[in-house]
């Protein structure tokens, strides 16, 4: 739950937020949500989609809907393009939230399949998404596009070096789709989180958060949580 949320920044706006029954994602709907935008957020799996628009609901989102979609697949991403605009009319905000790790280990040791579908998904998807929004934002006359990168995109850590790699790309992603899509009035921006705490990091800070927080040398002594990156995202897309 945000800590206070005052603002109304997005009263008459239309949120995606991909991948948002958890973690991050669902953090960004909720802030978006309570401070005024229409959401529609996604997941693979229907009963996680319905318990977190029921959640949202109960924390006090008045317009919040979702639909189950496996964000790489290319009819499910029109299914989610055309619910949102069937419930609520446009499209003015996309946060291209998702991103997997199935991988851990060296480089080296990783299968085409899985090089493949980590860069489906956490790049391609974005893409693709970013492609079928544009037609309504210009409809529109303008919009604001999000991507989740992470650190990692900066500087690979062992291990998970593909992963960072494909949040490479996104941050290049973003660069090159906000200088293209500028003259549409459309903004695209990311954001390039360290550890957060959420079920996607639990291995990482399981076993100590304290020690982690102290390696990583964060200052505020704690680890990241999904509030604070919804926060700086809804400061980027309003
Ligand atoms: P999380 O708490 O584990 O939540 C993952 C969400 O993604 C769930 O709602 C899950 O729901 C959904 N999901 C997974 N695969 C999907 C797919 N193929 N299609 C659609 N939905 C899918 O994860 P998180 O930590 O919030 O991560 C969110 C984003 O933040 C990712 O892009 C990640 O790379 C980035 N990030 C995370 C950290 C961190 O430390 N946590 C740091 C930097 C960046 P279902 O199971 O129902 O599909």
């Amino acid at each position: 739950m945000p800590h206070q949320v005052r603002a109304h920044r997005f009263e008459g706006e239309v949120a995606i937020v991909t991948a948002a029954t958890l973690g991050i994602g669902y953090a960004i709907a909720e802030r978006l949500g309570l401070e005024g935008a229409s959401v529609v957020i996604c997941s693979r799996k229907k009963q996680n989609v319905e318990e977190a628009v029921a959640s949202l609901k109960k924390a006090g989102v008045k317009n919040v809907v979702g639909i189950e979609c496996q964000i790489s697949n290319g009819d499910d991403q029109k299914r989610l393009i055309d619910f949102t605009l069937e419930k609520f009319g446009k499209i003015t905000i996309l946060v291209n939230n998702h991103g997997i790790n199935p991988a851990f280990g060296d480089m080296m040791d990783l299968e085409d399949r899985t090089w493949d579908k980590l860069f489906e998904t956490n790049v391609k998807s974005g893409w693709q998404l970013t492609k079928l929004v544009v037609p309504h934002m210009q409809k529109h006359g303008s919009g604001n596009i999000l991507f989740n990168a992470s650190i990692g995109g900066y500087v690979p850590p062992a291990m998970i070096a593909t992963y960072a790699v494909t949040k490479t790309a996104v941050l290049g992603l973003t660069k090159a789709l906000a200088k293209e899509l500028s003259k549409y009035r459309i903004r695209v921006n990311a954001i390039a989180p360290g550890v957060i705490k959420t079920k996607m990091s639990k291995a990482l800070w399981e076993s100590g958060e304290q020690g982690l927080a102290e390696a990583q040398e964060i200052s505020m002594g704690r680890l990241g949580v999904p509030e604070d990156c919804a926060g700086a995202v809804a400061f980027l897309v309003s």
